[in-house]
């Protein structure tokens, strides 16, 4: 039977299992597995229509040890406060596993982006900056886009924060359009860092990526960089993508038998990641049910879609041909699914090394911001290979040497690096 999936519980449950091997306080414990601040409200905003409308919105800050809080806002109907906890702790590993000065924090706000006008989703925005603008900030927390924000949202946002302190504030949102304070390759870095690590991945693997082939879970802004990088970075072929149609209220996974051309597939898809069925069949491609990419001959699964879709029902129709998991998206490996890696010598690179490229790339976004000088496209794309590879690297090296699962080397390289943290500030023998 499908597990019961609360991504929070997910979330303690990975990191407890590491913190037991790392003999830690169990004070140090008990303030980890829990968000340091948690900021709910309510945002009205009057819709086209002239009713007035209020949405459930969160901010979630996990720990600030290292540095302020980060990590994206989404717009989903499905939000929950435990999702945007567990997303927010997983961002304090993500930073710390990437060694970026910064902490974790997530947001969200309970909506259906898509049943807003674009009047809408900017009322939305000034509105969630209206309720959390003490409480964010360049020194304490930087939100970015995630699921169901984009760039343009971020710069709304960045405005009504500039506006209400009074002074132009680039650096307290990044993901920003790149004409307004945005970092170049923003757009690609979160998929292009997957890729970085899969590339170290298979140096250690001794795998030819040109003979590789990969199959992908989504086609939204990570999947579509990732799919793009491992074909023209590595050299390989990719077996499929997949997304989610709202109209069908059902996902679909679309292949082709060269192989799929996402620089096609992206003048033929919306801006929710939805390919269009009567483009894509014209163009040769086979649309199947949701859940066929991960049945396909891949030597790489690359889950860039939602939470939990790596579970113990989808894995029982993997190819065994699989020996990478690169995961793109946030959580999308269940515990159950791996414990079956972990038996079956499948290789997963986690999440929060995974996907980091988004977030040292803000981070880069904000240096710039601070410095008001701006890199070009390849300096950053360069600048965020080599933290990739350092990070891919450093968490390596613990799996050799404890001689563990690369998921549990990473919690011990990021959690070490926090405690470290909260020891230098003395929050472990706080008096206060
Ligand atoms: P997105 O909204 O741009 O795209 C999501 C994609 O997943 C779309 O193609 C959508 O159709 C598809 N999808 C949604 N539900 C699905 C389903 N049930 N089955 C199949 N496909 C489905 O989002 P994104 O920015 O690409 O983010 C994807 C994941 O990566 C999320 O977990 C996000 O938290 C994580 N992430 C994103 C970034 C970033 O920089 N964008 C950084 C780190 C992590």
């Amino acid at each position: 039977m499908l597990e019961k999936l609360n991504a929070f519980d997910m979330a303690q449950k990975q990191f407890d299992s590491v913190a037991q091997t790392l003999n830690l306080d169990p004070g140090v414990i008990g303030v980890l597995r829990w968000p340091m601040r948690e900021f709910t409200f309510r945002i009205p905003i009057r819709r086209d229509d002239g009713s007035l409308q209020f949405f459930q919105g969160f901010r979630v800050q996990h720990n600030d040890a290292r540095g302020p809080n980060k990590g994206g806002i989404r717009f989903a109907a499905d939000e929950t406060l435990d999702t945007v906890r567990a997303l927010a702790m997983w961002m304090t590993w993500k930073c710390a596993v990437a060694d970026i000065p910064l902490g974790g924090g997530k947001g969200g706000i309970i909506v259906d982006p898509s049943t807003l006008s674009d009047g809408e989703k900017e009322a939305l925005c000034r509105g969630w900056v209206l309720q959390m603008w003490r409480n964010i900030g360049p020194r304490q927390d930087i939100p970015a886009p995630d699921v169901g924000t984009n760039s343009q949202m971020m710069g709304w946002m960045m405005d009504e924060y500039s506006r209400i302190v009074g002074q132009y504030t680039p650096g307290v949102f990044t993901g920003k359009p790149v004409e307004g304070g945005g970092s170049q390759g923003r757009t690609a870095a979160t998929g292009f860092g997957v890729i970085y690590t899969v590339r170290e991945a298979m140096k250690h693997l001794k795998m030819d990526p040109k003979k590789s082939v990969a199959a992908i879970e989504g086609f939204g802004n990570v999947a579509q960089f990732a799919a793009i990088g491992f074909i023209e970075m590595l050299g390989g072929n990719v077996a499929c993508v997949s997304c989610y149609d709202r109209t069908d209220k059902k996902s679909y996974t679309y292949s082709h038998k060269d192989g799929v051309d996402p620089r096609y597939l992206l003048t033929i898809v919306d801006g929710y990641g939805t390919i269009s069925k009567d483009a894509a069949t014209k163009a040769g491609y086979i649309i199947e049910d949701g859940d066929a990419w991960i049945t396909k001959e891949a030597d790489v699964l690359i889950p860039a879609a939602i939470e939990g879709h790596v579970n113990s029902e989808t894995i029982q129709k993997m190819s065994s041909r699989v020996k990478i998991v690169a995961e793109g998206a946030n959580g999308p490996v269940t515990p159950e699914a791996d414990e079956f890696f972990k038996s079956n010598k499948i290789f997963d690179i986690p999440d929060f090394l995974c996907n980091a490229g988004g977030v040292t790339t803000s981070y880069f976004e904000q240096v710039q911001n601070d410095m008001n000088f701006y890199w070009s496209h390849a300096e950053v794309l360069e600048k965020l290979d080599v933290k990739m590879t350092s990070a891919f690297n450093a968490v390596w090296d613990r799996s050799v040497k404890e001689g563990v699962y690369m998921r549990d080397a990473a919690y011990m390289v990021a959690i070490n690096r926090v405690v470290k943290a909260m020891e230098i500030r003395g929050w472990l023998n706080a008096g206060w």
